[in-house]
């Protein structure tokens, strides 16, 4: 395509994007707080309930509350489920907090409305608790692409290096592993460690932004990504950037170098919450994560502007994992108690090791 036409695109593209979320906005604005909530007018539209299913969504809300109270249970969830799931929760942030939050919890229950690595670590850490995850497709590719045999062969391959794994892997690898780690605090993670020889899984692209920040440290890379990040190409965000030239870019550490290298901020979900703070003159903010964060960083800055970084309304930085879940599958968790999740003993007992050792490290500044 020739520039100049490129460039008439993108303004078009622009032109209907906005004029998409002037009426959604719109939209929102005449709905009452709770029904806005319920569907979130910057959600893509498969994710949007029509107005005749609106009264079922706030019964369910309602329900599960009541159900929730009843059995005293807690609800977490993740930055990225569904507004409709994150206003219906106690509690909502990253892995890092949900994981501190589950083990603090005295309720009974815990329904977890994330992913199954982070309900079985949640298990992991307060294994007197009933844990529950509302949908057993609710998997993670990451998690995934790392198995406790393959870190077994890494393992022997670089004898002498410890092994520093991101939370978002099994237990049976976080088990094999000395130590995890956060998007949250993975530099501080490997800056606490006297070893210089670092083995770190299985996130290839947070951990080359490690690398980069601990020069002191000789770190290896595992091969793995989470493929809603890594799909994001920086030529999206140039152009995203060429329409909004003032805009602050915003990116989490699982997005590739050449896009990380484009971001005025690196940082985990919650992260991005301080982030925005940090720029109060911007109108703007160019987000490079998952598409569900936007929801509480527009109820946190009502008057900031965010646009997703590939220009999408949430078809490529969309996590399909982290959408299993809605309010039919929450509230059936709570009723029926479904779907346990349980560990079994000697393999939390080292996955329980390598994470209290990371709750015992703050969070990068
Ligand atoms: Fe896994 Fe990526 Fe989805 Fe997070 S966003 S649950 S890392 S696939």
């Amino acid at each position: 395509m020739l520039p100049e036409r490129s460039a008439a695109f993108a303004e078009r593209r622009k032109n209907s994007r906005d004029a998409a979320m002037s009426t959604r906005n719109s939209d929102g604005t005449r709905a009452s707080g709770e029904t806005s909530a319920l569907r979130a007018p910057w959600e893509p539209l498969p994710w949007r309930l029509a107005e005749e299913d609106l009264e079922t969504a706030q019964r369910l809300a309602a329900e599960i509350r009541e159900l929730a109270a009843k059995k005293n249970a807690v609800i977490l969830a993740h930055n990225y489920q569904l507004a409709r799931v994150q206003e219906v929760a106690d509690f909502v942030g990253d892995s890092l907090g949900l994981s501190l939050r589950a083990r603090e919890t005295a309720a009974d229950i815990i329904v977890f409305c994330g992913v199954h690595f982070m309900a079985e670590s949640a298990k992991i850490l307060n294994p007197g608790k009933k844990v529950l995850l509302p949908s057993l497709a609710a998997g993670c590719s990451l998690a995934d692409s790392i198995t406790a045999d393959s870190l077994r062969e890494w393992k022997a391959r670089y004898p002498d290096h410890v092994v520093v794994t991101y939370i978002n892997s099994s237990a049976e690898v976080k088990a094999l592993s000395d130590i995890c780690c956060t998007s949250a605090n993975a530099v501080s993670v490997v800056r606490s460690l006297p070893e210089r020889k670092i083995l770190f899984t299985p996130d290839k692209n947070l951990g080359n932004w490690v690398k980069k920040r601990v020069p002191e440290k000789e770190i290896v890379v595992y091969d793995g990504v989470c493929p809603t990040h890594d799909v994001l190409r920086s030529a999206s965000v140039r152009r995203q950037r060429g329409l909004y030239p003032d805009a602050v870019i915003l990116a989490h550490p699982e997005c590739r170098e050449d896009v990380v290298a484009l971001a005025d901020e690196v940082c985990s979900t919650t992260g991005m919450f301080d982030a925005v703070a940090r720029h109060p003159e911007a109108k703007t903010f160019i987000v490079a994560t998952e598409w569900g964060i936007i929801h509480r960083l527009k109820k946190m800055y009502p008057d900031k502007e965010f646009v997703m970084a590939d220009g999408c309304i949430g078809c490529r930085l969309h996590c399909p994992y982290m959408k299993m879940i809605d309010l039919p599958q929450v509230r059936r968790s709570l009723e029926e108690e479904v779907f346990e999740i349980e560990v079994p003993q000697d393999i939390a007992e080292g996955a329980r090791r390598s994470l209290e050792r990371m709750l015992a490290v703050k969070r990068d500044s």
